[in-house]
């Protein structure tokens, strides 16, 4: 089988396992004689995958009690409209610690609905790292705290998820979600569209605290309201019922592989393949993340000069390492390893970066 060494930022590489399940199952799904994509969302059939996938979440994410898992659509950006649509209360001002592109563009249609304030930013820094905790300007005036754990273009990572008590705490993690074991009764909302570590796009995963459900505004319409969501188990209209099996097969392979903590040790070593490669370069590779705030998502780096990092992603392209440019925004170099990228592709990697370095330094 000719599978790619992918590195794409997202959607992003599947585990293997699950692509040959879907494939197996597509034609004739647990004996119902059809694809799943073609059973009513009302069937058994389907109910069985659909609550699957919920309890997995919350099993393999240790989700508290008092939370409700829903699972959406309109992506992450979507989730942008809807927090601030849902929880911003006039007199009140929505919090956005700023550490990239995402958290911008959150920001940006919190506007829309009310005051907001910015609690921290790292953007003077070119977004180079993740602002200390104790630098975070929180106050119980706020509506919340809005913060994105990973961040996706630049290469940062919350490593200390422990951001505010005294409001509630909402975190963008559509680029770590089930990276790492989280503390969830940290937050009151955690969001992430599933096409980078859990699934195909087109499902949006939203763990949400029974409490904020109760916070109701009343001029919403009934598609963005959590809680219309919540009152119906996510199946108020059809589902996007192909991207939840997809996400049901993926966290079946993340519980058959050691669930979140499982995750951690795989994801630590690939990472450290790569940051080791750029530490011990001389300088050839330049790391955009400082070191403390690296993510073990995406690895992004430079080489010393523009001719060089085009000749790279060339070559690289070329042996078969697919999705290494920076972003679009950025440029430079970027791997994404999430969950589902192999040991081996990392490995392929660092080899390909230490042979290409050898040759031009
Ligand atoms: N937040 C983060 C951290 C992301 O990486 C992305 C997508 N790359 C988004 C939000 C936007 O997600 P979507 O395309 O699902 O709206």
């Amino acid at each position: 089988m000719n599978r790619a060494h992918n590195f794409n930022a997202g959607p992003a590489a599947l585990p293997t396992e699950v692509l040959e399940t879907a494939q197996k199952e597509l034609l004739n799904f647990n004996d119902t004689g059809m694809s799943v994509m073609e059973l009513s969302h009302r069937s058994t059939d389907y109910e069985e995958v659909h609550n699957e996938a919920i309890t997995l979440v919350k099993d393999l994410l240790e989700v508290p009690e008092d939370y409700e898992v829903l699972l959406l659509q309109g992506g992450a950006s979507l989730q942008f409209s809807m927090i601030p649509m849902n929880f911003l209360e006039k007199g009140k001002a929505a919090n956005y610690i700023l550490t990239g592109s995402w958290s911008e563009k959150a920001l940006k249609e919190a506007k829309y609905f009310g005051e907001t304030k910015i609690g921290a930013s790292s953007k003077d820094s070119n977004y180079k790292h993740i602002p200390a905790l104790s630098d975070l300007d929180v106050s119980e005036e706020d509506a919340y705290v809005h913060i994105t754990s990973n961040n996706t273009i630049f290469g940062t990572q919350w490593q200390d998820l422990n951001v505010a008590s005294e409001v509630p705490v909402i975190a963008d993690m559509s680029s770590d979600i089930l990276s790492r074991p989280i503390p969830v009764d940290k937050f009151s909302l955690i969001y992430a569209g599933a096409q980078k570590n859990l699934g195909p796009s087109g499902v949006t995963l939203v763990i949400i605290k029974k409490d904020l459900l109760s916070n109701k505004k009343e001029d919403i319409p009934t598609l963005l309201r959590y809680t219309t969501h919540a009152e119906k188990n996510s199946l108020y209209h059809t589902p996007p019922t192909f991207a939840i099996y997809m996400l049901n097969q993926v966290l079946r392979w993340v519980k058959d592989n050691g669930g979140a903590a499982g995750m951690a040790s795989r994801n630590k070593e690939k990472a450290s393949l790569l940051y080791e490669v750029i530490d011990q370069s001389d300088g050839f590779y330049t790391g955009h993340a400082d070191t403390n705030s690296r993510s073990l998502m995406n690895v992004t780096f430079n080489l010393p000069t523009d001719e060089l990092n085009k000749q790279f992603l060339d070559e690289a392209k070329k042996a078969g390492f697919i999705g290494l440019n920076g972003h679009r925004s950025v440029g430079g170099c970027r791997a994404s390893i999430y969950n589902a990228v192999s040991l081996e592709s990392v490995k392929a990697l660092q080899e390909f970066m230490i042979s290409f370095r050898d040759k031009h330094q």
